[in-house]
């Protein structure tokens, strides 16, 4: 494939992403809080989480190990810290949520597992195929500061998700609010970190998939943390009325 061919490809896949973002502030993707039976079969939520991540890290791993002569020490570093994401979201996130008889649409699974088939896609194709960095890249001022704001996002991200996981017991599946930290300021700061995570990896990558990955990553949280402010605050009628969604003081 031409490199002007995966452009527009990719392209296209952002305008979806941007098409994705205003569906979703409409309809609220049905798992976790949101979940509805209506939507057709139900998974188990742990399995789900696994089966919806697992198709990213096949897919680019294919691509990528399959040209492995395009492969210098900067590109491993960057698919390991993709991997590295994906490695806790797929195989210890979903065993660390106190989720017990919690379930999901399957046909959240199965768009998830499409979106995620996509991206390993445009991210795989591209480290198999295009990426030329050179060493000195690991020095570049853009790498840098997007490695710092891929950490911070990944240790907000972390954070914020055991955070929420402690706030149940064991077997427990009822919803508390939870209190300071940055959820003195907005209501989810792991879709906040995640945010700042796939910014900073756009940065450190610098290509055109990784600014795609990020605009999607919008698309599906941004909607999703406005979704869970307001079922917070209908939930709870003492909920902080200072609180944002997503961004302090911003959304
Ligand atoms: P949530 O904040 O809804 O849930 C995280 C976990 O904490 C769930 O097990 C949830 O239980 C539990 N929980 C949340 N709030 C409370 C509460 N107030 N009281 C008790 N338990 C609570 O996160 P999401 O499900 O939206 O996302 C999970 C992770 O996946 C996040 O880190 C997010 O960034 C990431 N993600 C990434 C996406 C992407 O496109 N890159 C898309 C979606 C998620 P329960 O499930 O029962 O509600």
């Amino acid at each position: 494939m031409t490199y002007s061919l995966y452009q527009t490809i990719i392209y296209c896949w952002m305008a979806i992403g941007l098409a994705t973002f205003i569906l979703l502030l409409k309809v609220t993707a049905p798992y976790g809080r949101h979940t509805k039976t209506s939507w057709g079969p139900l998974i188990s939520n742990r399995l789900g989480w696994m089966i919806m991540e697992l198709p990213v890290m096949i897919v680019l791993m294919c691509f990528v190990l399959t040209n492995i002569e395009n492969q210098n020490a900067v590109t491993w570093f960057l698919i390991a810290a993709f991997m590295f994401h994906y490695i806790n979201r797929t195989f210890i996130f979903p065993f660390r949520i106190r989720t017990s008889g919690k379930k999901m649409p399957l046909v959240i699974v199965g768009s998830a597992v499409f979106f995620n088939l996509v991206n390993g896609f445009s991210l795989g194709y591209y480290f198999g195929h295009f990426a030329h960095y050179d060493l000195d890249w690991f020095v570049d001022l853009k790498f840098i500061s997007g490695l710092i704001i891929f950490i911070s996002g990944i240790i907000i991200n972390w954070n914020a998700d055991n955070k929420l996981i402690a706030l149940r017991k064991p077997n427990e599946t009822r919803y508390v609010i939870p209190q300071g930290w940055l959820f003195s300021y907005i209501s989810c700061p792991n879709l906040f970190g995640e945010i700042i995570e796939w910014f900073g990896f756009a940065l450190m990558c610098w290509n055109l998939p990784a600014l795609s990955f990020f605009i999607w990553t919008c698309a599906n949280l941004i909607p999703r943390a406005l979704s869970h402010h307001k079922w917070y605050k209908e939930k709870f009628a003492d909920y902080p009325q200072n609180r944002k969604a997503v961004i302090p003081y911003l959304i």
